[in-house]
């Protein structure tokens, strides 16, 4: 299974970066944050020709770019194309109506994409993988870590997530478990935890009892102890 980080960036940029957006073999993309769009538009010309974009949660470095899309698409770009499925959390497609009632048209979204919402524990099908939702914590916001199979290799994403033992669950026994570490300390946070340090994310890693690590949503200015390895934009990896 082919993960290609298309953009890590934390929750503001890191110089010349996308944020979140992680596409696997091609065709699910999880995330579509600021930037994401334009560098598929560089990989695949026109439009990008994804099946399925998963939503982790509606802070705007997650999904963004899901808004310019439409504008593109209504203005024909990839009309050739089917619609993508466009994955939310529970109530997603209210949080999407409201938005398009106050900044856009209410049925922009629903004239893009195949919109649809996945249910937390109940695996679903997108882009011909097998994804599987698990809640994590994040501020006050309903926020989704992701697992993603092909049936042989499996992927977890954390999202955005403060520690937890739901992070150990998600990856659990994963290939890989890209995990935020947006923090330099986790004191940093406040008393309602929203991200996790390095140290942080190498404890729920090493919990999980998943093979190997990839740190992402990292601010370009924090560094990370020798030996962690460190999303950046373009990476492209075997699962
Ligand atoms: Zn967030």
């Amino acid at each position: 299974m082919r993960l290609t980080v298309v953009g890590c960036s934390p929750a503001w940029p890191n110089p010349g970066g996308a944020q979140s957006g992680y596409l696997v073999e091609g065709r699910l993309l999880l995330d579509c944050g600021p930037g994401v769009l334009a560098r598929l538009r560089e990989q695949n010309g026109s439009w990008p020709s994804v099946d399925a974009i998963v939503i982790t949660h509606f802070h705007l470095d997650h999904w963004g770019d899901v808004v310019p899309w439409v504008w593109g698409r209504m203005f024909g770009l990839g009309r050739n194309l089917a619609p993508p499925e466009l994955w939310l959390p529970p109530e997603g497609t209210r949080e999407l109506e409201v938005f398009g009632e106050t900044f856009g048209t209410p049925w922009m979204f629903e004239r893009t994409f195949d919109v649809r919402e996945y249910a937390e524990g109940e695996p679903f099908r997108a882009g011909g993988l097998e994804v599987l939702a698990l809640r994590v914590p994040h501020y006050t916001l309903r926020t989704y870590g992701l697992r993603v199979s092909d049936g042989s290799r499996t992927l977890a994403y954390s999202g955005d997530s403060g520690p937890s033992e739901r992070l150990a669950e998600l990856a659990r026994n994963a290939d890989l478990f890209v995990c935020e570490a947006t923090l330099e300390h986790g004191d940093l946070d406040g008393p309602q935890r929203g991200h996790l340090s390095a140290d942080e994310a190498v404890e729920a890693f090493r919990a999980s009892g998943a093979r190997r690590l990839l740190l992402t949503h990292r601010p370009d200015e924090l560094s990370v102890d020798d030996g962690l390895q460190l999303a950046y934009d373009g990476l492209e990896l075997e699962v």
